[in-house]
C-alpha cells in the first residue's frame, strides 16, 4: 500500500505533467487524481497515475498519466454478465507510449517488460503513439503499455469501466487492481 505521503506525491506529480501538456483540470479533479500502484510495491515501474473525467453505462473518459518508465501491467476486460467487456481507444496527448497488444511479434522492441516481471507480459506487438496518435483495443484482448523516457499522457476513450472484472496475467494482481497474493 502507498503511503498517504506517497499518493499525495505521485498525484502531484501527475498534475505537474497535465499542466505541462496544457491539459486543463479543475480543482476538484485535481483533488480526485488516482494512483495506481497494484499494491506490488514498486510504482516507479508498474504503476499510473488517472483522472476519470465520466464514467456512465454507454461511455468512459481518462487522462492517464504515466512517469517516465511507469508500466500499466498486462491485463483483458472480459464480458461482464453477457455485456460485451470494455473496448479502449488510446490517444497520446504528450510524451511518448509504447503499447503492447496481441498479435505478430515485433522484432527488435523498443522497450521491454519491467525487469524480473517478463512472464506477466505476453502480447510483443508493439505499436508506438507519439503525441496525436491513437490505436483502438477490442474487447478481451490482452493489451499492457509503457511511457518512454520523459513519460506520456494518454488519453482514454471507451465504452463502460468496470475496473473491478478486469484479468490482469500477474496473478499478483486481482480484478480491483489489488493485490491478492
Ligand atoms: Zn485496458
Amino acid at each position: 500500500m502507498l503511503t498517504k505521503q506517497d499518493y499525495e506525491k505521485y498525484s502531484q506529480l501527475a498534475i505537474e505533467y497535465l499542466e505541462k501538456a496544457g491539459i486543463v483540470i479543475t480543482e476538484e479533479e485535481k483533488k480526485k487524481v488516482e494512483v495506481a500502484e497494484y499494491e506490488l510495491g514498486c510504482i516507479d515501474k508498474v504503476g499510473l497515475e488517472l483522472v476519470v473525467y465520466v464514467n456512465t453505462e454507454k461511455c468512459c473518459a481518462k487522462e492517464l498519466v504515466l512517469l517516465p518508465g511507469q508500466t500499466c501491467p498486462e491485463h483483458r476486460h472480459p464480458s461482464v454478465n453477457g455485456e460485451m467487456g470494455k473496448e479502449e481507444t488510446f490517444r497520446c496527448r504528450w510524451g511518448k507510449v509504447y503499447l503492447y497488444v496481441e498479435g505478430e511479434e515485433t522484432k527488435d522492441r523498443k522497450t521491454a517488460p519491467p525487469e524480473g516481471m517478463e512472464e506477466y507480459f505476453t502480447c510483443k506487438k508493439e505499436v508506438v503513439l507519439n503525441p496525436g496518435e491513437q490505436y483502438t483495443i477490442m474487447p478481451n484482448t490482452l493489451h499492457w503499455f509503457r511511457a518512454g523516457e520523459n513519460g506520456a499522457i494518454v488519453s482514454e476513450f471507451s465504452t463502460k469501466s468496470r475496473d473491478e472484472y478486469d484479468i490482469y496475467t500477474d496473478p499478483r494482481i486481482d480484478a480491483a487492481g489489488k493485490r491478492n497474493i
